[in-house]
């Protein structure tokens, strides 16, 4: 079923507020099955609100208004929306009542704008707003679907999630099926193509791709879940250890589980990530159980001092070396004794480039039970982005490392 969005608001338009509803609706929608076609955005304006909702209607079934609900006189998309179906507006007493009570229990008097908050078309189903006092809608009309929710994305959220998606869910005549494989080190125009050149997708199933910063992620929404386990057994195999999980899964979770399940220990080093991958990793609920500590040994001096690299090695390396990875695991692994040590060490940039060493150039090293290896990476982009590239390429080095030993 065709879907669209339309942003009411001159304080959208103005660049004022980040238009987030519009993300947050779009990746609802699909979430339900709907195919969202187009999003506009317009001021609180009676003549262009009637022209874009007429307009959306030709082409789609449920069109998703936010924005213009609140008690002001520049508030107008649901008299607006009537107004361009052609429906009366009447008085919702128990919206009145539900309006009265909030006010009541906030200790303040409430005005006759809010009264206008209670007008409605006759047939629409108020959805209640637990948040604000401005009540959505959700109006089925000559076979159409326009759906009102408030700006503000602390009332727009879950007046979409608990009033609003079960409606949705009932107009659906076909359940909908969804799930997503999380990839990592390959990048999303690669994975179209191997898509295309390998796999026959049942029509039932429907492929997408989006990108997360360094991930990419394959979206299934399907209308026949076993065809649904199919196509992810199928994009599995093909995508083989770029695979990091389903769902929500990252690379700091992945590790997390799998040093869990083998009662395995974890430490860090780290110099161009600044912490980054402790941080990484402290975000997943019940590390402590893996994670024994971190360095964060940003100077030369540190690393000698909380590591023990030798100062002349620094010196006839540098920092960002093979060599000082190396020496780095090594001291982390005979002071924290964990199973398993990182060191990581690069240029994030924009400075310390030099003719033989590039900004990107990062070195990281591990220390597993068995063995030790250094790799070396050349990054691109900005700091931040060398940094986190960094960081997951540390996490993504250990998955790999502990999966190799699971097979062996
Ligand atoms: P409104 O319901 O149009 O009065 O919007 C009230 C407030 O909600 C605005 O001042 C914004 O801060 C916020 N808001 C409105 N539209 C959006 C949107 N599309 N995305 C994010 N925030 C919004
Ligand atoms: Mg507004």
């Amino acid at each position: 079923m065709k879907a669209a969005l339309l942003t009411i608001g001159n304080e959208v338009l103005s660049g004022k507020t980040l238009n987030t509803n519009s993300q947050f609706l779009s990746k609802s929608l699909n979430g339900l099955g709907f195919d969202v076609i187009e999003q506009i955005t317009i001021p609180d304006d009676e003549t262009m609100i009637i022209t874009a909702l007429n307009r959306l209607l030709k082409d789609v079934t449920l069109v998703v208004t936010t924005g213009g609900l609140g008690p002001t006189y520049d508030d107008i998309t649901i008299p607006t929306i009537a107004k361009a179906l052609g429906c009366d507006l009447v008085l919702h007493e128990e919206v009145i009542r539900d309006i009265e009570e909030k006010f009541k229990r906030f200790g303040r008097k409430m005005g006759d704008n809010n009264r206008s908050q209670a007008y409605f078309p006759s047939k629409a189903v108020v959805l209640g707003n637990p948040v604000g006092t401005a009540p959505g809608m959700y109006l089925a009309h000559e076979g159409k679907i326009v759906v009102a929710l408030p700006g503000p994305p602390r009332e727009n959220i879950p007046m979409f999630n608990h009033e609003t998606k079960p409606l949705l869910t009932a107009i659906q005549n076909q359940p909908i099926h969804l799930m997503d494989l999380v990839l990592f080190g390959i990048g999303e125009s690669d994975v179209e193509n191997m898509i295309q050149e390998n796999l026959t997708v049942p029509g039932a199933v429907r492929l997408a791709t989006y990108v997360k910063p360094l991930y990419v992620t394959v979206r299934l929404t399907a209308t026949v879940q076993s065809l649904m386990l199919e196509t992810m057994k199928a994009l599995e195999a093909l995508f083989g250890h770029h695979v990091v999980g389903k769902d929500d899964c990252l690379l700091e979770e992945k590790v997390y589980h799998l040093l869990k399940e083998r009662g395995r220990t974890l430490s860090l080093a780290e110099s161009c990530t600044g912490g980054l991958v402790s941080s990484l990793l402290v975000s997943v609920p019940g590390s402590s159980e893996i994670l024994d500590g971190a360095f964060i040994t940003y100077s030369n001096a540190y690393k000698t001092r909380e590591l023990g690299v030798d100062p002349a090695l620094i010196e006839a390396e540098g920092a960002v070396s093979e060599a000082v990875a190396r020496a780095m695991v090594l001291g982390l692994k005979e002071r924290s004794g964990s199973d398993y040590c990182l060191a990581i060490t690069g240029i994030a940039g924009p400075g310390g480039e030099t003719p033989q060493k590039k900004v990107g150039l990062t070195y990281i090293a591990l220390k597993t039970p068995e063995n030790l290896l250094v790799r070396k990476f050349q990054f691109f982009g900005d700091r931040n982005t060398i940094r986190l590239r960094g960081a997951l390429n540390a996490l993504n080095l250990i998955r790999l490392e502990i999966l190799k030993e699971s097979i062996e």
